[in-house]
């Protein structure tokens, strides 16, 4: 997908881009390329994958909500940045919270805020567990690209989302995964809203954007360590 395809893709998700917002992307773009030099960030090398699989994927999420409306965001197992950076680029009005436990991809992640001159983005170092010491139940939107499979990561994410927001997770073609996961999310305080099913453009491949509603708080006993999580799925 070249920037031209990418511009028309983003029309049909009733996104419309500004010239300054395309210039900070092509920034992205190059600066993820020279630094996957040295630093491994992603395995896609090429600037029109890049386009398609990680800045138009990640965008695809505004499906699920309109974002325009939001204040506060956070992106679990962020990596290099999706979906929330790309996020950010796009809708500056909300304050976004990138969370990695991988320090290199935190510093990528401020290296790239300073040089784009974004403001009210927040960097954590750190798991999601911990995260939810000081953050329980304080985002209105907690998202997932890629981190875990949907039981794991709702453990992670529901205890992170406000009663009334929403946990979204971007998913692949693996809807088994979300039969299975009905009844944590339940247990956690949250429901399945919508599961939003589309093929992504120009390469066909299957994706589920999951809309789960935070009905009810957590329980505080929610989440457990990280290899209990992993030992004994919730059910
Ligand atoms: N969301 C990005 C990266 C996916 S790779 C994308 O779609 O491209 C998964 C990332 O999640 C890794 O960078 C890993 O360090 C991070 N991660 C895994 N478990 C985590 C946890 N419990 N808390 C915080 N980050 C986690």
């Amino acid at each position: 997908m070249n920037k031209e395809n990418f511009i028309n893709e983003l029309k049909k998700l009733n996104i419309s881009i500004t010239e300054e917002q395309i210039r900070m992307l092509d920034i992205y773009a190059d600066f993820l390329i020279e630094y996957n030099k040295h630093t491994n960030l992603t395995s896609l090398t090429e600037l029109n994958e890049i386009y398609l699989k990680h800045f138009y994927d990640s965008l695809t999420i505004v499906k699920a909500i309109d974002f325009t409306k939001v204040n506060t965001l956070l992106d679990v197992g962020t990596g290099a940045g999706f979906p929330g950076m790309v996020l950010k680029i796009l809708f500056p009005n909300i304050e976004v919270t990138l969370l990695d436990s991988n320090n290199k991809k935190i510093i990528f992640l401020q290296e790239l805020s300073s040089k784009l001159q974004l403001s009210n983005i927040n960097f954590y170092h750190g798991r999601a567990e911990e995260h939810c010491l000081k953050y329980r139940e304080h985002y209105d939107i907690v998202t997932a690209r890629a981190v875990s499979n949907l039981i794991v990561l709702s453990e992670l994410c529901l205890p992170l989302t406000k009663i009334g927001g929403y946990f979204i997770p971007l998913k692949g073609a693996n809807t088994s995964e979300i039969q299975e996961a009905t009844n944590a999310i339940k247990k956690l305080g949250g429901t399945i809203e919508e599961i939003i099913k589309f093929s992504l453009p120009y390469e066909n491949s299957q994706r589920n954007i999951i809309k789960i509603k935070k009905i009810a708080n957590t329980l505080s006993i929610y989440p457990r360590r990280y290899d209990k999580i992993i030992k004994y799925p919730l059910k």
